[in-house]
């Protein structure tokens, strides 16, 4: 298809999404998230073979939030393998909220998967003795291959100081067994992975190596083994949009993580990455721009993980 054409499906997306803005709000439980600009839209396309399609605010910084889990459970996969993770968080959905701790509590001795708050501060417990923050934040750069990607103090300082649900979900998380190291350190290393300031073009090079199984394409180097990306593109799948994670898969049917910053990362195997920046949020706390433009992107690019042709 000719540049031109994509173009025009990638503005006709765009302006999909755009509509949808004024249903939403900004996520305020973080006070400094509510400065956010609730208009701003920015689409980032990555292709395998490296090339970019931007439209909007791609380069403007906002914080990873929940993106930065797939990043932690990616270190942790590499470093500690498969099962030694596994052994402490499920893989299955919640069907519950993002810093829901009710099932945790009532009916399970561990947290259902690494996307959810209780199990993305379990995988951080797992990183805490192992890594530093800085050596993260490198990690973060190279899968992103962006190096400006450094903490926004301002919003990791906000969070800290309203933290009460994610430190309940943490003891929580100690007085059953799961967390065994220092439980400020893992919410401290959590919060600040979740503070990291990226774009949605780091979104969209992030989702591109990904998507060609963890080989940055303009350099022949693996950053990610293939089993590890495997395993992350399909709890993307399963799990990557919270308790919208099957209605999303059913329509959109592209391997998706949201942050409440605002960014989407999606996965287009063996095609391209996807990043997305809008900070108006639906209930779920998903990009409320995401769904209705990802799923044209999906029907008129043939993008459906199960559906290849153009619908
Ligand atoms: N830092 C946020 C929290 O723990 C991340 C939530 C999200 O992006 O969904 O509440």
């Amino acid at each position: 298809m000719e540049k031109e054409k994509i173009m025009s499906i990638l503005e006709g997306a765009f302006d999909k999404g755009r509509e949808a803005i004024p249903g939403g709000a900004v996520a305020t439980y973080i006070p400094e998230l509510g400065k956010a600009d609730k208009n701003n839209l920015g689409l980032s396309i990555c292709t395998k073979y490296g090339e970019h399609y931007n439209i909007g605010d791609t380069t403007t910084r906002f914080t990873i939030q929940s993106i930065s889990k797939i990043i932690s459970l990616a270190l942790a996969l590499e470093h500690m393998g498969v099962e030694k993770v596994f052994a402490k968080v499920g893989m299955e959905p919640s069907g519950e909220a993002f810093n829901s701790l009710v099932e945790l509590d009532l009916n399970s001795n561990k947290p259902f998967n690494p996307m959810i708050n209780s199990g993305a501060l379990t995988v951080s417990s797992l990183l805490l003795p192992e890594f530093t923050f800085e050596q993260m934040t490198d990690y973060t750069r190279k899968v992103c291959l962006d190096p400006e990607i450094a903490i926004n103090e301002a919003v990791f300082q906000s969070e800290m100081s309203h933290i009460s649900r994610n430190r309940a979900i943490a003891y929580l998380l100690e007085s059953k067994g799961i967390i065994e190291t220092d439980v400020e350190g893992s919410l401290e290393l959590y919060t600040k992975m979740c503070s990291l300031n990226v774009t949605a073009e780091s979104l969209s090079n992030f989702g591109m190596i990904l998507a060609t199984g963890g080989i940055n394409p303009k350099t022949g180097e693996r950053v990610i083994s293939g089993r590890t990306v495997a395993i992350i593109k399909t709890i993307m799948l399963t799990c990557g949009m919270y308790d919208g994670s099957g209605e999303f898969a059913v329509r959109v049917g592209i391997p998706t993580k949201s942050g409440v910053g605002g960014g989407l990362l999606s996965v287009v195997d063996d095609r391209m990455g996807i990043g997305v920046y809008g900070p108006s949020l639906d209930e779920k706390g998903n990009c409320i721009a995401g769904r209705p433009l990802l799923q044209h992107l999906s029907e008129e690019l043939g993008l459906h993980i199960f559906n290849r042709s153009r619908f």
